[in-house]
């Protein structure tokens, strides 16, 4: 926050040493670099590949240009239409990303932004390629924005708010949510956000920072032409956005008033310009996918301090007993991939505060079953009961916020999100609908985050994670890994715990560590059912065994009646017979769709 007090000053003197085109040119850049944020939301912060930016923002120009001068509206009730028109392009826009995500995605807005261009050129309202001229300078306490002088304090203003409720956004819990969701949605799903309407949130804050900049454009200039929008201006946004580091508001503006100015210099010889910004960008992609924002990271990475440890885990309170309910009820579930029966006619119950372990050679269908317990997949057939209220095919937003939690076979931790940011995001137990606030009541969102960041903290401190809370979690060992992935879930508060696999690849004392953890977490209330391949861990850990083989039950008891069952025997044999390296590609299969 330091740097802000100095760049507030220089913003605000800037204008008195500047001659009147220089002064444009500022104004333009200050333009890009509020489209410039709105790209950098959806694109670096969502995930969301959007090639439309260019489209928003011609739509927020040509609303005003056309109400004021073809309706006689006044300037700033047309610039609030023209915001309201971006934001429904925005949505509009937005839908695909529902169905599609990656480069279709950007196929398909790239599409609908050259749609509306071409749209705009050929239609008579907006003036054809001629565009629409005399649009009126905005009129403000008697204030003369014709003066570039003049339009450049209004601008900074409207910047400063667009560039503070960006960081806002981005610092808070639906920041996180946005970030989780670019990093892996389905666990970001699975941890309660509601992956489609957050995607329909990225495309709105990309039509509003479009929008405004639209505004802003056609109040400085007083004239709107199709060429403004075209592909190239649309390239040279991306550039910036890349360029700066699209995953930070910051970099973001940067980028664009820094490639703005550039792009002025070089205004003689623009088509090797053009040229120019693909190589850089390129090259930035290449060797600082950061961009600019990620450079002092880069310079300065050498000088951490040694090593946290993880520190013992602090075992919960118990929960006093309870008279046994049964959380969760599976009723003749069937599950087919077309040919494939991948769960045939399953039922089960487990009553509250049991560990329930699920065992069973390799494609028996154990996953799957975590999957429809979920919400990841709708059953074929059968009904799912939580608590005694049908949960079949609820989404998995829904089951999380009704307490389902689970962790993944394959480790689904938010890679470019720090320890406690996973952490975060799982506490947070808010509808998306909750983000009404950001605009009506921004107050209570900070108060709620501050909420949250303490509940985290004691999440972190009781797993032992403390030390590890700031680092993201790629460059940890893979045993503490799997322990942040346990206790991301338990942030949830969840009132049911489904673990596959977690004991996968940890060493024996990390097994005798998780079966503390796991234990203490039942012995707080919460029912847990565990997928395990480590029989010893199964037999010590859990209070009842179920045996899937070929997608049905063979077999249900306590560990000790199970592992003398004759079916079971069978199974396992029949398992451990098979050649080991064929095992091995099975399981690798099985990692590719496992979950999606
Ligand atoms: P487990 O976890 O017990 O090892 P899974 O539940 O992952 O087994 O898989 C059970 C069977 O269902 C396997 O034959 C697997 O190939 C198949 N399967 C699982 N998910 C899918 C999917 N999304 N599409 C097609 N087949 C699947
Ligand atoms: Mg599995």
């Amino acid at each position: 926050m330091l740097y802000l007090a100095p760049a507030a000053v220089a913003a605000w003197l800037l204008p008195y040493g500047l001659g009147g085109y220089t002064m444009h040119v500022v104004d333009v850049a200050v333009i890009f670099a509020v489209l410039a944020i709105g790209l950098g939301l959806t694109m670096g912060v969502a995930g969301q590949i959007n090639l439309a930016q260019v489209a928003f923002f011609g739509i927020g120009a040509y609303t005003v240009a056309i109400l004021t001068t073809k309706t006689g509206l006044g300037f700033w009730p047309a610039a609030v239409l023209a915001v309201v028109a971006s934001i429904v392009a925005g949505l509009l826009v937005g839908i695909p990303a529902l169905r599609m995500q990656s480069h279709y995605l950007g196929i398909v807005t790239l599409g609908l932004a050259l749609g509306f261009i071409n749209w705009v050129t050929n239609a008579e309202i907006a003036g054809r390629a001629e565009g629409i001229s005399d649009i009126p300078v905005p009129p403000l306490f008697g204030i003369d924005l014709s003066s570039g002088y003049l339009y450049y304090y209004l601008e900074l203003v409207v910047f400063v708010l667009a560039l503070a409720f960006a960081l806002f956004v981005t610092r808070s819990p639906l920041g996180r949510r946005l970030r989780a969701m670019r990093d892996d949605d389905l666990a970001a799903g699975a941890l309660g956000a509601e992956i489609p309407l957050l995607r329909m949130t990225a495309f709105v804050l990309s039509g509003l920072y479009g929008g405004i900049a639209g505004v802003l454009y056609a109040g400085l200039i007083q004239f709107v032409a199709p060429e403004t929008f075209n592909i190239g201006n649309m390239f040279l946004l991306l550039a910036m956005v890349i360029i700066g580091g699209r995953a930070s508001v910051i970099g973001c503006v940067v980028g664009a008033l820094g490639l703005a100015f550039v792009r002025e210099a070089l205004l003689d010889v623009s088509a090797f310009a053009q040229l120019g910004y693909g190589v850089i960008v390129v090259l930035v992609v290449v060797f600082f996918p950061k961009g600019l924002a990620g450079l002092p990271a880069q310079v300065f990475r050498r000088k951490r301090a040694e090593r946290p440890r993880l520190s013992p885990f602090i075992p919960y309170d118990e929960a006093p007993a309870v008279e046994a309910q049964t959380v969760l009820e599976i009723d003749q579930i069937t599950k087919r991939f077309k040919g494939l029966i991948a769960l045939q006619d399953i039922s089960l119950s487990v009553p509250a505060g049991q560990i329930r372990g699920i065992v069973g050679p390799n494609g028996s269908g154990k996953t799957t079953l975590f999957n429809v317990i979920s919400g990841f997949y709708t059953p074929t057939a059968g009904r799912v009961r939580l608590a005694g209220t049908f949960v079949t095919g609820a989404a998995p937003y829904r089951l999380s916020l009704k307490g389902v939690a689970r962790t993944f076979q394959n480790l689904r931790l938010f890679e470019d999100l720090t320890v406690r940011d996973n952490i975060l995001v799982a506490a947070d137990r808010t509808r998306t609908s909750w983000i009404w606030r950001y605009l009506a009541l921004p107050w209570t969102v900070s108060t709620y985050d501050r909420g949250l960041r303490s509940r985290a903290d004691d999440v972190l401190g009781r797993f032992g994670l403390t030390g590890f809370a700031d680092v993201v979690p790629r460059s940890l060992p893979y045993g503490i890994q799997r322990r942040i992935e346990i206790a991301r879930a338990m942030a949830m508060r969840p009132s049911l715990l489904l673990l596959d696999e977690p004991a996968a690849g940890l060493n024996g004392d990390e097994v005798r560590q998780l079966a503390e953890i796991v234990r203490s977490i039942r012995d707080s209330g919460v029912t847990v059912v565990v997928i395990e391949h480590n029989m010893g861990l199964v037999m010590s850990l859990c209070d009842h065994v179920t045996v899937l083989s070929g997608g049905r039950v063979i077999a249900d008891g306590t560990p000790d009646e199970v592992a003398v069952d004759p079916r079971v025997v069978e199974a396992y044999l029949g398992d451990s017979m098979a050649a080991p390296t064929e095992d091995d590609t099975d399981r690798e299969a099985e990692h590719e769709h496992a979950d999606r």
